[in-house]
């Protein structure tokens, strides 16, 4: 027997991945969203680089984004 939230997914659903860059660990409101986990690291980032002058992503920092994604 399936649960009615797993049909709704099946059928369609906006299944995705969102993040909020609050819960990396910065003071911002940015929140990023993607339909994959490789996409979203892409855009996180292009904002790292862009907002908080972060020059490379490092490990630490996607070890931190991988356990703050969520889905959406
Ligand atoms: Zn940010």
């Amino acid at each position: 027997m399936e649960e009615p939230a797993k049909i709704r997914d099946e059928m369609g659903g906006h299944m995705g991945k969102e993040l909020r860059c609050s819960d990396v660990g910065f003071d911002c409101g940015f929140v990023v969203r993607a339909d994959t986990e490789e996409e979203l690291m892409k855009k996180v980032a292009e904002h790292a680089k862009e907002v908080h002058d972060m020059k490379e992503v490092s490990e630490e920092v996607v070890a931190k984004v991988t356990a703050a994604i969520r889905e959406v």
